[in-house]
């Protein structure tokens, strides 16, 4: 007879929706409750396209081999290598975490995570003007004025509205009536469609029209007919909504964070909300992609300070974002050994670092096949988290959340904590 695990939470985005009910009958999920397309297709598909045991390059053709012999090859790629990378980190959970540093730590590699290719100038804003961070449970209770800058969540986090805006809350008791939704964006998307109202943005021009924003909001004249494709009485008249609106909160993702000005913009939405804030409530936060790439920021900052980019090969940490952020030192060929885990840096990095990927030994470390697997020189597949085995994420605003084993892995087949575990820890033995 199948058993139903109520509050799952869905490895997927960085929503961490928390309220999902899995149905398993058979060894097998059967059914998804709650969760969107993309969480359905996640659990009832986790079994499509895996990599089915550890297996090592000879030649043309991957060989299957046991999990101790693609360790000890690990070990001696690691162990050899001058200038290793330990890429990727967003798509597991917590204690996978804590073993790749201490793998970094021991062998001087450096240690980066997606963010440096999405959230990262968010990052860079922040620490450059502070953090006006808030929680989604604020959002719903509160919110009398959402933003959405850059972002598309009805594509990349679908239930992000349906949870967290669409839904009453302490204070807002018909949210079609006390919740107003804007979208700023380049063009009108499915979002937009279903928003109070969409401001188009000439594409590159966010900075200007948050600057904009921000001088009318600080009461100053602007002596133009439009800025970015807006017209400046419509931003005039936006900048007096945002000052009476009692709780307001501005979400962007990328659209805002990798478009010019990267993290200037993020930079001035900070300055924006801050001078919102001499009037009345504003929060802002980033649109997490990565169920767990604020997880890899937080668990890096915890043990060395910094989010990405962290170079271990002083025998301290050391940040230095364009220096020791993956695309850039594959770029300039300075990487001798990848080991990727949980990422597809050759689907999604350009071409130039791509080519040097191609030239190294790439340890791979997923529970599926991807292209960075026909690639590598050793994959060693895992089970996947928050499904085949438990651990810890961090939501988009910080909360962190635990992850439950809902079935048993494929046979054989470990969590990537475990697998990074007996790397290093063979690792500490050659290396004493
Ligand atoms: S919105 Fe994101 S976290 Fe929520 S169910 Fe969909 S994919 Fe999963």
């Amino acid at each position: 007879m199948g058993i139903s695990i109520p509050d799952v939470v869905c490895p997927f985005c960085g929503c961490l929706c928390d309220d999902l009910i899995i149905h398993v009958d058979n060894g097998r999920i059967i059914k998804n409750e709650h969760g969107c397309a993309i969480s359905k297709s996640k659990f009832l598909h986790h079994l499509d396209d895996r990599l089915e045991h550890p297996e090592i390059r000879d030649g043309d053709s991957h060989q299957t081999v046991e999990l101790k012999t693609a360790i000890s090859h690990c070990v001696d790629l690691l162990k050899n290598a001058r200038r290793p990378l330990i890429y990727g980190l967003s798509s597991v959970e917590n204690d996978a975490h804590r073993e790749a540093y201490k793998i970094a730590d021991l062998v001087g590699a450096i240690v980066d995570n997606t963010s440096s290719v999405c959230h990262g100038p968010t990052i860079l804003g922040t620490q450059e003007s502070g953090e006006a961070a808030g929680s989604l449970a604020e959002v719903k209770n509160r919110a009398d004025l959402v933003i959405y800058w850059g972002s598309n969540p009805q594509f990349a986090h679908p239930r992000h509205i349906s949870r967290f805006v669409k839904p009453p809350g302490e204070f807002i008791h018909d949210p079609r009536t006390d919740r107003e939704v804007w979208v700023f964006d380049i063009r009108k998307s499915i979002t937009a469609t279903l928003a109070d109202r969409f401001v188009k943005v000439e594409p590159g021009r966010d900075l200007e029209v948050l600057s904009a924003l921000r001088a009318l909001v600080r009461g100053h004249e602007i002596d133009v007919s439009e800025v970015g494709g807006v017209p400046i009485d419509t931003i005039r008249e936006l900048a007096e909504r945002m000052k009476s609106a009692k709780y307001g909160i501005l979400f962007f993702g990328l659209g805002l964070t990798q478009s010019h000005g990267r993290h200037h913009n993020v930079d001035a939405a900070i300055r924006l909300v801050q001078d919102l804030n001499s009037y009345t409530k504003w929060n802002m936060m980033s649109m997490r992609g990565h169920y767990n790439v604020a997880g890899a920021n937080k668990t890096l900052t915890w043990t060395t300070g910094y989010p990405f980019a962290v170079d271990f090969s002083r025998g301290f940490p050391r940040y230095q974002p364009g220096e020791y952020t993956a695309v850039d030192l594959l770029r300039r060929g300075e990487v001798d050994v990848l080991l990727n885990i949980g990422a597809d840096p050759v689907a999604h990095f350009p071409k130039v670092a791509v080519s040097h990927i191609r030239k190294i030994p790439v340890i791979n470390i997923d529970p599926k096949r991807n292209l960075t697997s026909l690639f590598a020189e050793v994959n060693i597949p895992t089970a996947i988290a928050g499904i085949e085995c438990d651990g810890a994420a961090v939501r988009m605003d910080g909360l962190p959340l635990y992850l439950k084993k809902v079935m048993n892995p494929p046979e054989g087949i470990i969590p990537d904590r475990e697998v990074l575990q007996m790397i290093y820890e063979q690792l500490e033995e050659v290396m004493q």
